[in-house]
C-alpha cells in the first residue's frame, strides 16, 4: 500500500516539474526543515515525516534534542541513511518546564549542552554534526562561540522579520532586522555580518514563521501570500515542522507549559496540509536543498551568496549597526555601545 502511494506522489512530483519551464534559469532553494524535540511519541511522526520526504523526493534538514537521539537511535540513523541531513537541537528541549535558554545562559552551560547533544546525535547517527538550531530559536552571541568550538559550520536559529504576537515563542525584536540572506555570524551581534566559522541560514518569516504552526492556523492561502512577500526580497526559504504535530496529543508526553491551541491542532491530518503547501512549493520552482549542499561555492549557493555579501544590518531598537568596508575590523554601534572586533 505504502509502495503504491509512493509511487504515485512521485510522479506527480515529476508530473508537477514538468510543468516548470515557465520559471526556467530561476529555480529557488528552499530547505525542508524538521525540528525533533524530546517529545516522547513523537517518533511516529518523524517516522511518517520520513515517508512523506520519500514521496516528494525532498531531502530535509533534521535538527534533534540530543536526549531523542538518545533514547531513538535506529530512527536516526535511519533518517541519515535516508539522506537526510542531521543537526541538534538543544539536549533536553521540548521536555522541560523550564526550556533551555540560550539567550542567556553561560558559555560553559551552553557548551556543556551543545557537547552531549551533538555527542547523542553523532553516535546514533555515525556522524557528526554541523548543523545547529536553538531551542525555541532562543539564540545569544555566545551561542556563536560555543558552536564554533565545538566545530559547527551552520546555524539557523536568528529569528529575523520575525515577532509572533503572543502565538509562538518568538516575541522580541532584537534580530528582527537580521540579514534573511545567508551570512557569516558575528559574535559581536547577531545581526551583524562577521567572520565567524558559522553561516546563519534564518528560518524564513514574514512577521509570523513560515512553519507548520502558521501553515495551521492561518491556512495555506495566507501562507502562499507570505512565501511570495519574502521571495520577492530573497529567493531562499527555510521551512520547518515538528514530528509531534502530526501526532495527536494524547498519545504524546509533553511538559504541562505546552499551549493548550498547539496541543488541539495535533493530528495525523496534518500531512494533507503539508501536501498541499509542499505542492505549491514545488509548482513555484523551490528545489529542496541542504544546508551542506551551500558548501559547494557554486554560483548561487548559500555560501556564495553569503561570501559576496557586505550590506549591513540595522537593529530597529537600537540604531545602526555597520561593518566598515575594506577591512577586517567589523565595528558596530548599538546604543551607547561601541564594538570593534576582528572579522
Ligand atoms: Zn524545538
Amino acid at each position: 500500500m505504502k509502495g503504491d502511494s509512493s509511487a504515485g506522489l512521485s510522479e506527480q512530483s515529476e508530473r508537477l516539474r514538468g510543468l516548470l519551464p515557465r520559471y526556467a534559469g530561476a529555480v529557488r532553494p528552499w530547505h525542508f526543515t524538521i525540528d525533533v524535540d524530546w517529545v516522547p511519541g513523537s517518533e511516529v511522526g518523524l517516522e511518517g515525516l520520513l515517508e512523506f520526504c520519500d514521496r516528494w523526493n525532498l531531502k530535509a534538514t533534521i535538527f534533534v534534542a540530543g536526549r531523542f537521539a538518545e533514547a531513538y537511535a535506529p530512527l536516526i540513523r535511519e533518517c541519515g541513511r535516508r539522506g537526510h541531513e542531521i543537526g541538534t537541537h538543544g539536549w533536553e528541549h521540548g521536555g522541560l518546564e523550564h526550556d533551555e535558554d540560550f539567550r542567556s545562559a553561560s558559555y560553559a552551560r551552553q557548551r556543556d549542552w551543545i557537547r552531549l547533544a551533538t555527542e547523542a546525535v553523532e553516535n546514533a547517527s555515525g556522524v557528526r554534526p554541523v548543523v545547529f538550531r536553538a531551542p525555541s530559536l532562543w539564540i545569544g552571541e555566545t551561542t556563536v562561540r560555543a558552536l564554533e568550538d565545538e566545530g559547527y559550520q551552520y546555524d539557523s536559529s536568528v529569528p529575523a522579520r520575525r515577532f509572533d504576537c503572543g502565538f509562538g515563542r518568538v516575541h522580541y525584536l532584537k534580530y528582527f532586522r537580521a540579514p534573511t540572506e545567508p551570512y557569516r555570524l558575528s559574535s559581536s551581534h547577531l545581526c551583524l555580518r562577521g567572520r565567524s566559522a558559522i553561516i546563519e541560514m534564518a528560518p524564513s518569516a514574514f512577521l509570523f514563521p513560515i512553519n507548520m504552526a502558521t501553515l495551521r492556523v492561518l491556512g495555506l492561502p495566507v501562507m502562499k501570500w507570505m512565501v511570495r512577500r519574502i521571495v520577492r526580497r530573497s529567493p531562499r526559504l527555510v521551512f520547518y515542522c515538528h514530528p509531534y504535530e502530526f501526532v495527536s496529543a494524547h498519545q504524546q508526553t509533553f511538559p504541562h507549559n505546552m499551549s493548550t491551541w498547539n496541543m488541539q491542532g495535533m493530528s495525523p491530518k496534518n500531512f494533507s496540509l503539508l501536501h498541499a503547501f509542499v505542492e505549491h512549493m514545488v509548482l513555484r520552482g523551490h528545489e529542496s536543498s541542504l544546508f551542506a549542499d551551500s558548501l559547494s561555492g557554486a554560483p548561487g549557493s548559500a555560501y556564495d551568496a553569503c561570501e559576496r555579501s557586505g550590506a549591513t544590518a540595522i537593529d530597529p531598537l537600537n540604531g545602526p549597526v555597520t561593518a566598515l568596508a575594506g577591512s577586517d575590523i567589523a565595528e558596530s554601534r548599538v546604543g551607547t555601545h561601541l564594538f570593534r572586533s576582528r572579522g
